[in-house]
């Protein structure tokens, strides 16, 4: 592996503090920093950006106060609250999670970093960030922003994405992190990735508390660092999405598979394929729906982190009452809004429901 020096790296400490003191953004779950409140908002943050994450945690922690509400909510109820968030095995895990801190920990959430690390949904860097911000033990949180501040601080074009450099930048962070604030440390780190040492080529030397300290910028290398292995190109795959109405203008939902993609959601029926109206027509017959009115749809495209979704879409109006399929619902559309979650991924079908 590549040699750099962590020399000058405790001089980033104390000008970092300074600018967290000053610069730190107002976050709900910053003022309030109790366990449940730094678990659900980094739960929340794993994979979503801050500005996304604070009405879903307003709501969330409005609806479902502390860790008994969580571990008694219904499921319906939950993936309610976490619709439109996406990733919903983080709402699972935190029911799962939930449950266990009811049972094994008297319902208080545990303390140690050991602990918290073996409760569901919850991996090394979480498990961090909730013991330092929370719990204020001298533990790192070593996530992609922090790794690509450090590989920008350090000047070096090690792969980030090799757990061996993870190991080694989160045990040269230990070392950094202040007895007194490891919380804030953690969270400057974190602060600074997402609002000065930007992804993608943009860090902002011009205005960053640490330039005098970046071996990156004293280089002029900051923007092409920190080096990553070419991404694997997502699996495409083709849809066609039904909006099927029955006679009273109930629409049809199905469930998916407990595991998988979107486990566990209701979507809108679909077939791993484009179909033209007609064939859609004869699809609807397979299912045993008879005769309908059908109209096209616009197209549509859902980007995953592995897979991307490219959708065509038709409205089915049934002539005729629907038989009873197994794993399909029909439902109302106000109760499909108040009830059951849809996936983001459908949400330009969504928008079709209100269509006649
Ligand atoms: Fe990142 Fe630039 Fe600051 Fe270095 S000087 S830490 S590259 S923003």
């Amino acid at each position: 592996m590549e040699e750099f020096s962590w020399a000058g790296m405790p001089a980033i400490v104390e000008p970092l503090l300074a600018w967290y003191d000053r610069a730190a953004r107002v976050l709900p779950w910053r003022s309030n920093p109790t366990p449940y409140f730094v678990w659900i908002s980094e739960i929340m943050l794993q994979q979503t950006r801050v500005e996304a994450v604070k009405p879903y945690f307003d709501r969330f922690v409005r609806e479902i106060p502390n860790i008994a509400a969580l571990s008694a909510v219904e499921d319906g109820a939950l993936m309610k609250i976490w619709q439109g968030l996406g990733y919903y095995s983080r709402a699972r895990n935190l029911k799962k999670a939930a449950q266990g801190i009811m049972t094994g920990h008297d319902g208080v959430f545990p303390g140690t970093y050991e602990a918290i690390r073996a409760l569901p949904g919850i991996g090394d860097y979480t498990a961090g960030a909730i013991a330092s911000i929370a719990f204020g033990l001298p533990v790192s949180a070593v996530d992609g922003n922090v790794l690509r501040v450090f590989a920008r601080l350090l000047g070096s074009g090690v792969n980030i994405a090799q757990p061996a450099t993870k190991k080694l930048f989160a045990a040269g962070i230990r070392r950094l992190i202040p007895p007194d604030r490891p919380g804030d440390f953690n969270q400057a780190l974190m602060e600074l990735g997402a609002t000065v040492c930007l992804p993608n080529g943009q860090p902002k030397c011009g205005v960053c508390p640490l330039s005098g300290h970046c071996r990156g910028y004293e280089l002029g290398i900051a923007e092409t660092l920190p080096v990553k292995p070419p991404k694997k190109p997502r699996r495409q795959e083709t849809l066609t999405v039904l909006i099927i109405k029955d006679p009273a203008g109930r629409v049809a939902l199905r469930q998916r598979p407990e595991k998988g993609l979107l486990a566990g959601m209701w979507e809108y029926p679909h077939v791993p394929e484009y179909l033209t109206a007609d064939q859609t027509a004869r699809q609807l017959k397979l299912w045993r729906l008879g005769e309908a009115e059908i109209t096209e749809l616009p197209a549509a495209k859902h980007v995953f982190t592995h897979v991307e979704w490219h959708m065509v879409g038709y409205k089915a109006r049934l002539f005729t009452p629907a038989p009873v399929l197994p794993g399909w619902v029909w439902c109302s559309v106000d109760e499909l809004r108040e009830k059951y979650a849809i996936p983001s991924a459908f949400r330009a079908y969504t928008g079709a429901l209100r269509l006649s």
